[in-house]
């Protein structure tokens, strides 16, 4: 389609997101900077000027989405801007795609502006400038996702994230407070702690001190987290790589600062493998400390994802992988069967293994688990848990998240029908039954 039809109305602007968190928090950037700038943000293709297409290039899957993505913004509408991870992939983008208007790479908002003000000039109006300080979120009013750094210092084989995103880029801790806070006074319950490494959080800077309303806090993610803990929302880490000073997060977990949740990618429970991912490799103490932090926070839950089917995994280093998840007991479990990336040094491995061997071993991988992770959320069922309301259901119902739970990626609590119940409020639940992910109970006071 071609400008704007309704030449007294602001232009009008489409979004697309697809990708992870982070990306997500990209989008939210941008479309707060399109709205502070005068755009209109419209839901249909139609209805749009211009459609930005928020990528991502994590694996082959996601790619061939992004690219779907870009062709359907084209068919339905016809002037498209791309960004995110894929854009880092300008060529492969172009070849098929040739017609985009412009191509930006990954958390580069002012590109997407510079572009945007290029093919769709604004108009300058006071009253859209009325954005929030928390700026606009695509999550729901009571959580949001925090990110704290962009990039990562890692070189995971399997990986292409620092290639897009580059090295370790932290934010300073200051600025990253403000935002909490504004988002807390704006209503947010729960803060999602994001990025590539979220424990390398203030590497890059050493550690220095920022300020935070008129007190000195380092650059650092124990500092932060105790900060965060202070605002009366509940705070969850993603993303934490197992480096030693994690453990100082326990005891604040333990002392209810920080949700008793950690979110710790180990990937694979074969020293050989993890050492040809180039991922800490010392899988005995990796178990010694998860018992640790059991021991100092029971009510610990565990999340991690795995790669099966890495290039060269035989069928000892897979038994093993199954017997570190015998013995770790991880609450929750996601994984991926291994998908070469254009890009990464993991397709160079020798003995890559087929496809199908690759998804039979994730699907065992998950079968072997799922015993795991039922028996590890029985032991909530007679307890009473705190629990946040995402949704109403029709039959007067809710659901809710406990400390358990992450927003789309675990489980979830299902209340039974009770009067008053509000998305975003907090209850204690009786938690009367449990399967291999979900949990149900009922409200009780108190
Ligand atoms: S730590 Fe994560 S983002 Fe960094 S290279 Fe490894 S997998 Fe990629």
């Amino acid at each position: 389609m071609g400008s704007s039809a309704r030449n007294s109305s602001p232009p009008r602007v489409g979004f697309v997101s697809l990708g992870c968190p982070k990306a997500l928090v990209d989008a939210e950037q941008i479309i707060t900077q399109v709205r502070a700038e005068g755009y209109d943000i419209v839901a249909q293709y139609g209805d749009a000027d211009v459609v930005v297409v928020n990528t991502c290039g994590f694996i082959e899957s996601a790619i061939d989405e992004s690219l779907d993505a870009i062709g359907e913004a084209l068919d339905e509408n016809g002037r498209v801007i791309v960004t995110g991870c894929l854009g880092a992939q300008e060529l492969r983008i172009r070849e098929r795609y040739p017609e985009v208007l412009a191509i930006t790479g990954p958390h580069d908002k002012a590109g997407v502006m510079q572009a945007l003000h290029a093919h769709l000039p604004p108009r300058h109006d006071p009253f859209t400038s009325l954005i929030p300080p928390q700026g606009l979120k695509l999550t729901p009013a009571h959580y949001a996702y925090l990110k704290i750094s962009e990039g990562c210092n890692h070189r995971c084989t399997f990986c292409i994230i620092p290639s897009l995103r580059g090295d370790l880029v932290s934010r300073p801790v200051g600025e990253v407070l403000q935002e909490a806070e504004h988002l807390v006074n704006a209503g947010v319950k729960e803060l999602l702690v994001i990025s590539q490494d979220t424990s390398a959080y203030g590497v890059d800077l050493r550690y220095r001190t920022g300020f935070w309303q008129g007190r000195p806090v380092r650059t650092r993610l124990t500092e932060l987290a105790q900060a965060l803990g202070k605002m009366g929302a509940w705070v969850r880490l993603h993303y934490v790589y197992p480096y030693p000073h994690v453990d100082e997060l326990i005891p604040l977990m333990a002392d209810g600062v920080l949700l008793p949740y950690l979110d710790v990618p180990l990937q694979h429970a074969s020293p050989r493998l993890l050492r040809a991912m180039k991922r800490p490799g010392d899988v005995e103490k990796t178990l010694e400390r998860i018992h640790s932090w059991r021991r100092i926070c029971p009510d610990l839950t565990l999340r991690s994802t795995f790669i099966a089917g890495f290039p060269g995994e035989t069928e000892q280093d897979f038994e093993e992988l199954l017997q570190f998840l015998t013995a770790a007991e991880l609450d929750r479990v996601g994984c991926f069967a291994y998908s070469p990336v254009e890009g990464a040094s993991a397709n160079a491995l020798p003995d890559a293994l087929p496809e199908s061997l690759r998804h039979e071993r994730q699907e065992r991988l998950m079968r072997h688990q799922e015993s795991i992770s039922a028996g590890r959320l029985h032991r909530f069922v007679g307890q009473v848990r705190q629990v946040l309301v995402d949704e109403l259901t029709e039959e007067g119902g809710a659901i809710g998240r406990s400390s358990a739970d992450a927003p789309d990626i675990d489980g979830v609590v299902t209340i039974a029908p009770a009067p008053d119940l509000k998305v975003g409020q907090f209850l204690s639940v009786h938690i009367d039954a449990a399967d291999a992910h979900d949990l149900s109970g009922h409200r009780v006071m108190g």
